[in-house]
């Protein structure tokens, strides 16, 4: 394990230093007789501080400039191949790739603290036992802090503090002198020595959980008298939830307090004390299930991946609600059987407390869950877990990517489409598909992408492959890929048609609100039956694109096919319209060039103005809203699913989020307040993301007994992506017939949504399209974006960075340099922001940008294959 990269020779190392203060590698000396390798968590010395280090890079030689008499020496190493060869070379690479200095990519995958939860400790020398008159001779031109500390050690037990501790000692350093100083005293006096020990496994954690004493008498109705109707339902709902909670869960999922539960504890029905884990799992919704038998084209597609070896792709195209969670399930089960782990992305937190739950209830503790939201300690905690634990399941999202999981088994990507797998800054701009690509292969393990709706890439690299072709060890392509496809929703339930209203008709017709005549109807009837639905409203940021409300014209770019976004920089400024591409612009015209209505305005409608004009119009109607500021809180994403799901509300409104992977049986209408938002964002990905949106969204009615509805509200219902949506399923001619006893302001209704076989169609004409614009996967992208505080200089800096990219063309690097243009959003945080965009051709190598800096105080990012362009 220790060879690699591991040269006898080897006498210098390039270290990252974990201390406040130190940034890039620095340069130590190996000593003689001591190993020392990549990966290695080493103990040095950064000026007077003993401190972690992380081993990056061993060499014979020294780089120029280097003094080797100034350079200290490795003091110990404290924990040889913290990383494997194989982790190591995924970090070499994703650095190579993204053009991201290495020590950047090892600091975005360690968990923030990593280093200085290793504990510095300070000793007294057992070696060299202090009598009386040494000691007063070795005490004179001492701090007084240093004999304070130095009476600390000797009169305890062991001799031994960690140097936190003692830190803590000196209450006034100013007078007596500091912790540090008075340390370097006492070594130098041979008196004390420090030493570093390796992070600790983790103590676990008790929280205060929250259990039912009286579910016998709940459960045969006896409950007492002394008790309220509001305490009786809040036994009620803890024993329907398991009978156990955490503290925090029960004052989420019971709408109670803290005070409330300690009465009736006081009463005897319920105990608080403090636990290390629920027996019942530490989410009580985690019910234990049982692998569900697989419908046929589960079936086929589990076998193919169970015959999977080595690296290997396989991209699981199943409508939503077709069961691609239980066939990542049943592919998983024999991996932990055979001791190797499982990795699982998914695209947003939004989306894993229903999906961890599964997961849960099938393999329980071997679940554990990564994410950035988790508190530092949390992440520690669970990398510590990976690293000594045996066989498990990481859900996590992007970065989970970098989970130091040895001995995995299978890396699966659910909702493989997703952009938030993609990082836009800071750097390095990874994309987690791209990185498991790598870590696949240098695990031997295979890549398992998920999808209703595949991204356009990978439905590139799958679209040769044959639908459910068996491996075939005498066909040896190299990466195995596999098509498997699940057109078919479980139990052959149908995907609900969706309806397409268009808005320009309703406002002819007087109707000036968000909802259609037809959303109305229908979210009364909804109310009125009592069944549940979803408003989808798209969130789009701060830029946003112009129409006429009148005739539907959006304004766009001559030069470029994507629409121009609205610019104002202050209320009292010129409103402009601008292109992200070229740089294009003009003043916002007073009327529509096509119609010349007055209604030409940007398009915007966020979930509170939904929920407060639904509030006015079906009063009734009860909402819960799910969009970023209402699920900010931890825990807040669950808390309300389970309201939703528990029938606390008639309606969910919000935005993305919706989209992803909830699986909610007892929805029926899905309505999407303006498909436009998606339409016309300034991106030449555009059409691909409305469509694979849209589905997603309409893929969450209809999943249980009862058939779903969808409504799609749009101002441009002849729009390509629209249309590819109402395309009539080609598998299933009796159902092409379009209605046509359309109700006010129907355009067209689709009779069931798009399958797998029409998405491949609407594919390929998107390809057409790339193809001829030359983007992705024609041709790859690369965006540089430059920010700073000062307008001029940052405009002055794109400029200059421009003209060197323009000389490194001329000398032999390939690209066409679109830009420098203002950043979509021009202004953020204070920051003025440029774009400087590499269109290269297919085939040509990609330039090294690396060397590329900007001025000080403008920041460069680059991106390599962007998805985000603003
Ligand atoms: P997807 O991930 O493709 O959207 P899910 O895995 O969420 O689909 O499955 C949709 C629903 O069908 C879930 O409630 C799931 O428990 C259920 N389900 C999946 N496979 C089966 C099966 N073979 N038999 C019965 N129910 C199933
Ligand atoms: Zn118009
Ligand atoms: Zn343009």
């Amino acid at each position: 394990m220790r060879d690699f990269e591991h040269h006898n020779s080897a006498v210098w190392a390039e270290l990252l230093v974990d201390c406040m203060g130190a940034s890039g590698l620095y340069t130590y000396r190996i000593p003689d007789g001591l190993s020392v390798g990549p990966g290695d968590v080493v103990s040095v010395f950064f000026g007077t501080q003993q401190v972690g280090a992380i081993t990056v890079r061993t060499s014979d030689c020294l780089s120029e400039g280097l003094n080797p008499s100034s350079i200290k020496s490795i003091e110990e190493v404290i924990s040889p191949a913290f990383f494997t060869k194989e982790y190591w070379s995924l970090l070499n690479r994703v650095a190579d790739y993204y053009q991201t200095p290495f020590i950047r990519v090892l600091k975005a995958a360690l968990p923030p603290g990593l280093l200085s939860k290793s504990q510095r400790r300070i000793r007294l020398c057992k070696t060299n036992p202090i009598g009386t008159i040494e000691l007063s001779i070795n005490l004179q031109k001492i701090s007084q802090s240093a004999i304070q500390l130095l009476e600390i050690l000797r009169n305890s037990p062991d001799g031994d503090y960690s140097w936190q501790y003692l830190q803590r000692q000196i209450k006034a350093p100013r007078k007596t002198g500091s912790a540090t100083q008075a340390i370097r005293q006492l070594k130098q006096r041979g008196l004390v020595e420090s030493y570093l020990i390796a992070p600790r496994a983790p103590r676990a954690q008790k929280r205060q959980a929250v259990v039912l004493t009286a579910d016998i008498e709940l459960a045969t109705g006896q409950l007492t008298e002394n008790l309220t109707s509001r305490q009786q339902e809040i036994l009620t709902g803890l024993a329907r939830l398991g009978g156990e909670l955490w503290l925090s869960d029960a004052l989420q999922q019971l709408h109670t307090t803290s005070k409330t539960l300690k009465k009736i504890a006081d009463l005897g029905y319920l105990f608080i004390e403090p636990r290390e884990i629920l027996r019942a799992g530490s989410h009580s919704q985690a019910l234990p299930d049982r692998p569900k038998t697989l419908t046929e084209e589960q079936a086929a597609a589990l076998g193919v991946l169970q015959g999977l070896t080595g690296y290997a792709e396989a991209l699981l195209h199943g409508v939503t609600g077709s069961g691609k969670t239980e066939v990542y399930l049943q592919a998983i089960a024999p991996i932990l059987n055979v001791q190797k782990s499982a990795l699982v992305l998914v695209p947003e937190i939004g989306l894993t407390p229903q999906l961890t739950d599964r997961f849960r209830s099938r393999f329980g503790q071997q679940v554990c869950v990564y994410h950035s939201g988790l508190s530092d300690g949390e992440r520690y905690d669970t990398w510590r877990k990976m690293l000594t634990g045996g066989p498990q399941v990481i859900i996590g999202t992007r970065s989970a990517i970098f989970a130091p999981l040895p001995n995995l088994g299978v890396i699966i990507l659910d909702e493989e489409h997703d952009s938030s797998f993609k990082q836009d800054q800071p750097m390095p701009c990874y994309h987690a598909q791209q990185v498991a690509r790598w870590r696949a292969e240098l695990e031997q393990c295979p890549l398992i992408l998920g999808s209703a709706t595949p991204s356009l890439e990978t439905w590139v690299r799958f679209k040769d492959v044959k639908p459910n072709s068996k491996p075939d060890s005498a066909q040896a392509i190299k990466p195995q890929r596999h098509y498997l496809s699940l057109p078919q929703r479980v139990h052959a339930r149908p995907l609900p048609p969706i309806e397409l209203i268009d808005m320009r008709r309703e406002l002819q017709d007087g109707n000036r609100t968000i909802f259609s005549r037809p959303l109305q109807t229908a979210l009364e009837s909804l109310v009125e039956t009592g069944q549940q639905g979803i408003l989808f409203i798209h969130r789009r940021g701060h830029s946003s694109f112009v129409s006429c409300r009148s005739c539907g014209h959006v304004m766009e770019c001559p030069n470029c096919d994507v629409s121009l976004s609205f610019h104002q920089t202050h209320s009292k400024a010129a409103a402009h319209l601008r292109c992200h591409y070229c740089g294009y612009s003009k003043l916002h015209p007073k009327k529509c060039p096509e119609c010349q209505s007055p209604y030409l305005k940007t398009f915007g409608s966020g979930t509170q103005r939904v929920v407060n004009d639904l509030a006015k119009y079906l009063p009734q109607a009860r909402c819960i809203r799910f969009d970023s500021d209402t699920t900010r809180n931890k825990g807040a994403h669950r808390a309300l699913l389970t309201r939703f799901a528990n029938g606390e509300a008639d309606l969910l409104v919000g935005t993305q989020m919706l989209t992803k992977g909830i699986d909610l049986p007892q929805v029926t209408l899905v309505g999407v307040i303006a498909a436009d938002g998606l339409l016309f964002m300034p991106d030449y990905r555009a059409s691909e993301r409305a469509f694979q949106t849209i589905t997603q969204v309409a893929g969450r009615a209809g999943r249980g007994a009862q058939p779903g509805r969808v409504i799609v509200q749009t101002y441009s219902p002849e729009h390509a992506a629209i249309e590819a949506l109402m395309k009539p399923a080609a598998v299933a001619p009796h159902l092409t017939e379009r209605d046509e006893t359309a109700q006010p302001g129907t355009t067209q209704k689709g009779t069931t949504q798009p399958g797998t076989t029409q998405y491949g169609e609407f594919l390929q004409q998107e390809l057409r399209d790339r193809a001829s614009l030359g983007y992705p996967p024609y041709g790859r992208l690369i965006l540089l974006r430059l920010s700073g505080i000062d307008e001029q200089t940052t405009e002055n800096a794109a400029a200059r960075l421009a003209r060197r990219l323009e000389i490194n063309a001329k000398n032999g690097d390939r690209y066409d340099i679109l830009g420098p243009v203002p950043a979509p959003i021009f202004r953020v945080a204070r920051r003025y922001r440029w774009h400087i965009l590499l269109k290269l051709k297919p085939g040509d190598p990609a330039p090294q940008l690396r060397r590329l800096r900007a001025p000080k105080g403008i920041s460069l990012t680059i991106d390599v294959d962007p998805l985000n362009l603003s």
